[in-house]
Formats: structure tokens, C-alpha cells, sequence
């Protein structure tokens, strides 16, 4: 559940007379996606079709809600669909002109934090009505990052005490308290202990951890999280207080390692090879205290633990495909991507098509042709820890920076480009997403190329166009044409029409996807290459592609899935 407040909230809005509000709450979060209704509300991240529909969608998939509109509709959406206190997320309504806030549901997973810091920020007062939190001024169940609550049903029972009238006393430092008005006192009847070490449940006392433990660990050890455990249970710890795993940066790609930190729900961090782990702990924790009593070494720190501090984390670098330039042609993966990205790279229009960023993310605009370069700077941009985006529209692997990345690290040695966590993430490319908006053009075998002779002779190119236009396969032309490349697409065609009649269908698709698309159907005989530019997709049917009327006036254009016999 502490999972839960950390997930970027949707920021719902219903008109775009709730925008400016909008913006100012995700200002607050950075991250946050405002999600508009779709026809009302135009340059938001996210585009939904049916607000009740959509809520639920965002609860259930436990995604925290700041709903821009009346308290009753988020109620009224919610009701069918409401689970489990203990497992919600945070909502809240929010008046349109933000003059309030209204916390609704996840009041253990932090709503009435989440109610007084959109509060603070708008300069009005959150609408708090949990009783525990009004008398006591904090939420004992919910206690602030770096910190977990041991068991929620004793901590109820614990609040429900105190409410009755029950005395508290507190080990340990626990300095979010400090500002609470809760009934202490020396000779407390129950006891609030904060701190690292495990304790025996019991009636008249509640834990809160402190994540303030490290374990070290290394490659090649069996069913690592169970190690870790039993090094934390062996130092009369737990599991809830562990903050951060700690490897040489040797082991940075190791999969065992990274499932292992998963699994426990905690950070990675790496540091310089050292002689032991023990070494390795003291290089990069010199402050805390080392405990040596369980499998691996461990060190505790005086206080929460913040892992983005310790040694470095594995920087990752992620390719993406922007798709033709419509957000909702954008994968999901990639959105995310984006939204957890330090260093974002690319042509500069691509660059600005995935936006809109934050003010901490950086921007690396350059030339369209300097891909090796941009890989490379990609590469150390990664090794040095960071979360970095190269971008490609449409998909990354066609034509695009998916390769440069890969032949930079094919040709690189250095270890720390090897251990970059490196992925590629799809996109829809431009000819896939021309052929969709056009019928299925590319319904049978189809070949797919590039005219452009920048990277390769214009020999190949006529060869493979002869051979393909032979083998009557439908051909999708990226780079079709350029200013400095008039003449070609007219000799590509030439080729082109030695092996198909004149009335084979083309469909040419521009800017696809983007303000101003364009999409025409004209036979191969009409065809001429001043219809067609850079920002063009051209899809020449095969001997079976056929057209025929759609009813809003336009054509359909398709190549069927059979072929004929041939005798
Ligand atoms: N990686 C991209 C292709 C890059 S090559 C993809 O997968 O789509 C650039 C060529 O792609 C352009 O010259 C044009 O032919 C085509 N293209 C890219 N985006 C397009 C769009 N939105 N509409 C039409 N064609 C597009």
C-alpha cells in the first residue's frame, strides 16, 4: 500500500473550465496526467470517453484520483466498484475553480495528505473529516515516507484506544510526530515504538518502522530474498525496515539482484567494486552502524534510509516509438516511459512531440542526422545512472534510432555501457498507420523500404524496389522524397511500373496522426512525384489491392488475404 501514494495521480477534469485548476494541482505532482473528456477538452495527456467508466478503471486499478467536478458524481461513479479500506487508492473531488477539497476514499493510503498538501498549494483549507486525524492531527496509520506502520488492524485498535481516552507514551524518534497533538505522556498506558528492530505483537503496543536498514548483497547467492530476511531476522530486524540493497557495480546487471529488490519492494544501489561487502557498505554508508550477525552484512542508519543517495542506481535507456503523433496512437509503456525519464534525446520536432515535460527533465534536441552521435551520448548519459529516452516516431526499429543504439553498443567496450538496462519500445509506424486509416492495404505480404540513398547506394535501392515490384508484394515507402533528393522517387517508379498496370491503387498518407493529415488514394498511372514529400507515406498496391466506395464519400482500400493459384 505504501506503493499506492506514489503512483502518479489522474488528474480528471469534465470541461475545460476546470484546465487552469487542473494545471495548478499537477504543478504540485509534476508527473501527473490530467485525463479530459474526450470533445470537451482539447492538449491534456490523456483522453477518456465516459467519465463514470473511466473513474472506476483508474480505482480499480488503483490509480490515485483527483476529480475535477462535483462530490457527488465521483460517488455516484465509485459506488458499484467500492472494495476493500484497507486497499484503495486516494480520491478526492476538487471544486472546479479550486476553492475546495474534498478527500473521499483511501484514507489509509494517504487521501488526507494528499488533501492538505493540494490545500496548501491552492491556499484553502482541506475538508478533514477522519476523526483520529482531526483530534490528533496526524494519521498514525498513515505515517510519512520512510516510515511503515507494522500491522493496520493493531494500529486501528491502537487509534481507537487513544480516541477512548488512553494515554501514549513513544520510543524511539519518530519526528513527524512532533507537530501532532497526541495525548503523551511519561507513564503512557500504551507505547508507540519507532525504530528498526522487530517486536512481539501485543495489545498495548504499536510498531513503526524506519526504513533505515541496508543489506549488501552479491551475484551468485540462492533465493537472495531469503537471505536477505534471514540477515534481518538474525539482527533482530525486519523486513518492514529494510530501505535499500546495496552491490558492486559489477553485479549492476544481474536479473537475480534486480528480482530480488523487486520482490522485497526496495531500491538497488551499486557502488565501486570494494574487497568485501563489508567494504562496500562502509564506502558508501560511512555513518551507519554495521551488524555482521546474519548471511550477508547489513548497516543501519540513524534514520530513514534515502536510497536515491547511496552509490548510484543502474541507469537505464529506453528507445521509444512515438507512433505517427497522436497521443492515443502512443503505447501505454511508452507514456510511462516517458513520464520516469531524467534525459530525453532526439530530433528536436520528436522531441517536442513527446512532450509536454517537467521542468527537472532534460532536454537533448539535435540535428536529424547525427544518430550515432545522439546514441553515444545516449549511452553515457546511462552509465552514469541516469533514466534516459531516445525517441523515434512512429516505431523506434524502422528507419529509426533503435539500430544506431544498438551498433553504439555493439562497437562499445566499455563495461559500464554493457550493464545499461537498455530497452526498445514499440510504436505504430507511420506505414502501419497509414494502411489502418486507409482500409488494410497491407492485408497480404508487403515490403517495406526506404528510398533514401543517404546510408545506402541507390543501386540496392533499384535492385530490391525491381525484385519486390517483381515478387508483387505490396511496397511501403518511407523517405520517399527530399529537397535533396528530388529526382529519385520519379526513377523508383519507373522501376515500379515495369512489373505493375497502371491502375494499381496507391495510398498516399501525410502527416498521418498530426494537425493537418491528409490521406488520398490514386491509381500508380496518375501518380507523380510532386504529390508526394517527405512527410508522405506512399503504399503501392500489388496485382490483387482493390479500392471501392466508403459511404462518407471517400474510398476504402484493401489486399485480401488470399492469393490467386497460380496454374
Ligand atoms: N520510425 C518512423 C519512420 C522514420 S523514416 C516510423 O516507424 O514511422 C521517416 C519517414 O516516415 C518519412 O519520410 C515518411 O515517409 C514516414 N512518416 C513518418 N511519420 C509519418 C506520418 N505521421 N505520416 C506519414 N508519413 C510518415
Amino acid at each position: 500500500m505504501a506503493g499506492v501514494t506514489d503512483r502518479v495521480p489522474a488528474i480528471v477534469v469534465l470541461g475545460a473550465g476546470s484546465l487552469d485548476t487542473a494545471r495548478r494541482v499537477q504543478q504540485l505532482y509534476g508527473a501527473g496526467q490530467i485525463h479530459g473528456l474526450r470533445g470537451r477538452v482539447e492538449g491534456v495527456e490523456h483522453l477518456y470517453d465516459g467519465f463514470a467508466d473511466h473513474l472506476r478503471a483508474l480505482y480499480q486499478a488503483e490509480t490515485p484520483i483527483i476529480a475535477l467536478c462535483a462530490a457527488g458524481i465521483v460517488i455516484r461513479s465509485l459506488a458499484s466498484v467500492l472494495g476493500d479500506k484497507d486497499n484503495e487508492p486516494p480520491v478526492l473531488a476538487l471544486a472546479e475553480d479550486g476553492s475546495a477539497v474534498v478527500p473521499l476514499l483511501g484514507g489509509l493510503s494517504g487521501v488526507n495528505r494528499m488533501a492538505r498538501e493540494i490545500a496548501a498549494h491552492l491556499q484553502v483549507a482541506a475538508a478533514i473529516t477522519t476523526s483520529g486525524e482531526l483530534r490528533f492531527g496526524t494519521c498514525l496509520l498513515n505515517p510519512p515516507a520512510g516510515y511503515v506502520l507494522d500491522d493496520l488492524e493493531q494500529g486501528k485498535r491502537f487509534v481507537s484506544d487513544l480516541l477512548a481516552g488512553q494515554t501514549l507514551r513513544v520510543e524511539g524518534d519518530a519526528p513527524w510526530l512532533s507537530e501532532a497533538r497526541l495525548p503523551t505522556s511519561e507513564q503512557g498506558q500504551r507505547t508507540l515504538h519507532v525504530g528498526w528492530q522487530a517486536r512481539p505483537a501485543s495489545r498495548d503496543s504499536l510498531s513503526i518502522h524506519s526504513r533505515c536498514v541496508l543489506v549488501a548483497v552479491r551475484s551468485g547467492q540462492d533465493d537472495l530474498p531469503a537471505q536477505v530476511r534471514q540477515a534481518l531476522h538474525a539482527a533482530g530486524s525486519t523486513e518492514r525496515a529494510l530501505g535499500c540493497l546495496l552491490a558492486s557495480d559489477s553485479d549492476m546487471a544481474d536479473p537475480d539482484l534486480h528480482e530480488a529488490a523487486r520482490v522485497l519492494g526496495v531500491a538497488l544501489r551499486f557502488a565501486p567494486a570494494a574487497s568485501s561487502l563489508e567494504q562496500l557498505i562502509a564506502q558508501s554508508l560511512p555513518e551507519a552502524h554495521l551488524v555482521l550477525s546474519g548471511p550477508l552484512p547489513m548497516a543501519v542508519s540513524h534514520a530513514p534510509l534515502e536510497p536515491e543517495r547511496i552509490g548510484r542506481g543502474r541507469g537505464r535507456l529506453a528507445v521509444i516509438g512515438l507512433g505517427p503523433g497522436a497521443a492515443e496512437l502512443m503505447v501505454p509503456a511508452v507514456k510511462a516511459e516517458l513520464a520516469r525519464a531524467d534525459d530525453v534525446l532526439g530530433y528536436e520536432t520528436y522531441v517536442r512531440m513527446a512532450g509536454p515535460f517537467r521542468d527537472d527533465q532534460v532536454l537533448h534536441c539535435t540535428d536529424n542526422r547525427e544518430e550515432m552521435q545522439r546514441a553515444r551520448h545516449a549511452f553515457e548519459l546511462a552509465a552514469a545512472g541516469r533514466s534516459v529516452v531516445v525517441v523515434s516516431s512512429g516505431d523506434p526499429g524502422v528507419f529509426a534510432m533503435a539500430a544506431a543504439v544498438l551498433e553504439a553498443l555493439h562497437e562499445s567496450t566499455d563495461p559500464a555501457w554493457q550493464r545499461v538496462e537498455l530497452e526498445i519500445l514499440p510504436g505504430v509506424s507511420a506505414s502501419l498507420a497509414t494502411a489502418a486509416w486507409a482500409g488494410a492495404p497491407l492485408g497480404h505480404d508487403f515490403c517495406v523500404m526506404s528510398l533514401s540513398d543517404n546510408l545506402k547506394p541507390w543501386s540496392i535501392i533499384e535492385t530490391r524496389l525491381d525484385l519486390a515490384a517483381q515478387a508483387d508484394l505490396v511496397l511501403a515507402f518511407y523517405n520517399p522524397i527530399s529537397k535533396a533528393r528530388p529526382h529519385q522517387l520519379g526513377r523508383a517508379l519507373d522501376v515500379v511500373r515495369r512489373h505493375r498496370a497502371a491502375d494499381t491503387p496507391v495510398v498516399l498518407g501525410r502527416d498521418v496522426g498530426r494537425p493537418g493529415a491528409t490521406l488520398k488514394v490514386v491509381s500508380l498511372g496518375e501518380l507523380q512525384p510532386s504529390m508526394v514529400d517527405m512527410r508522405t507515406m506512399v503504399l503501392v498496391g500489388s496485382s490483387t489491392t482493390c479500392v471501392f466506395p466508403r459511404a462518407d464519400g471517400g474510398q476504402w482500400v484493401y489486399t485480401p488475404r488470399w492469393y490467386p493459384q497460380r496454374p
